[in-house]
């Protein structure tokens, strides 16, 4: 018997929530604002609603796979939530997700919040890697998992339901400093008869060696004591912080993404920081 499942927004990744359930033989209630993107899914054996409050009103468990978090409001007002366990799968801000918890609470429902580490070519394939951040009730994640886990993997975080946003974000916001090195490694080459395609796996190569420094990271935050294990001292760095300049001025190369983690390195270093690795910038960015 496997639980029934109303979800609500099929997009992109909606749409793909929606096939892995249905796959897996769980019954399925979908309802999108749009009705159009239903067509194909009812063909699949969705259920389809005419409004998100007769969804909601199908099934205790009620997927939400919409834009942002207005979409939320404008979706479910007027939807009866009491006795529900309510999903929310939207990217927001943990602010967000915490007066979400808060709303779904005093309409009477459970409410679990998700952040989605995978795009929609994941979904329904375990072996991607693809996984979703939970936090928010912990009843409503011990007694859905199983349902939870069919699309994608999952992780609970924690019963703060502003902790999976959190993650998603953090994860996030360090691909954005990633794809900024990338972009400024390929800016590099640019002019030259250098093919781009003979860069990208010495980058990744590259990236994938460097990212465990991660690891080094946390262990010195964790005990407070930054010059331990350091392997590159933050002197011996500023100190090349020119080289990395100079090269891109020689290429034409504007310095905009390199030059205020450059500062960030300076400032720490004139803090007394020299005999550390770059560990300390966590510090300066923290207010
Ligand atoms: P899409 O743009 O493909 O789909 C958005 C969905 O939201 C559609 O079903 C749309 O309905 C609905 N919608 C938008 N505004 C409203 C509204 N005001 N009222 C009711 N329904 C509304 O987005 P995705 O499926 O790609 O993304 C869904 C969520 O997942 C987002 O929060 C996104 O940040 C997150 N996410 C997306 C990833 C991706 O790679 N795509 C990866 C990880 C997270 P309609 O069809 O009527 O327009």
């Amino acid at each position: 018997e496997k639980t029934p499942v109303t979800l609500l927004g099929l997009g992109a990744m909606g749409t793909e929530l929606a096939r892995t359930w249905l796959s897996a033989g769980h019954p399925l209630t979908v309802w999108n604002r749009t009705p159009a993107r239903a067509a194909a899914l009812a063909a699949e054996g969705a259920e389809v609603a005419g409004s998100a409050a007769d969804a909601v009103a199908a099934n205790t468990l009620v997927v939400v796979c919409l834009l942002d978090d207005a979409s939320v409001d404008e979706a479910l007002d007027g939807a009866d939530l009491a006795g529900k366990d309510l999903v929310n799968l939207i990217t927001g801000t943990p602010a967000q997700a915490r007066a979400r918890a808060e709303w779904a609470r005093a309409r009477g429902a459970r409410y679990l919040d998700g952040g989605m580490m995978a795009v929609p070519p994941m979904i329904g394939v375990p072996e991607a890697g693809g996984y979703v951040f939970y936090s928010g009730s912990r009843e409503v994640f011990e007694q859905h998992r199983e349902t939870l886990a069919v699309p994608v993997g999952t992780t609970y975080v924690g019963e703060d339901a502003g902790f999976a946003a959190l993650y998603d974000v953090a994860l996030l916001s360090a691909m954005y400093g990633m794809s900024a090195g990338i972009a400024h490694a390929f800016a590099l080459i640019r002019k030259e008869d250098i093919d781009p395609a003979s860069l990208a796996p010495l980058l990744t190569d590259w990236l994938v060696a460097m990212a465990p420094s991660a690891h080094l990271t946390a262990e010195q935050l964790r005990s407070g004591d930054y010059t331990k294990g350091v392997v590159s001292r933050l002197a011996m760095q500023v100190a090349g912080t020119p080289t990395f300049l100079g090269t891109a001025e020689q290429q034409g190369v504007s310095t905009e993404l390199l030059s205020p983690y450059f500062e960030l390195m300076r400032r720490r270093l004139a803090g007394g920081g020299g005999d550390e690795d770059l560990t300390g910038v966590v510090d300066l960015l923290v207010r």
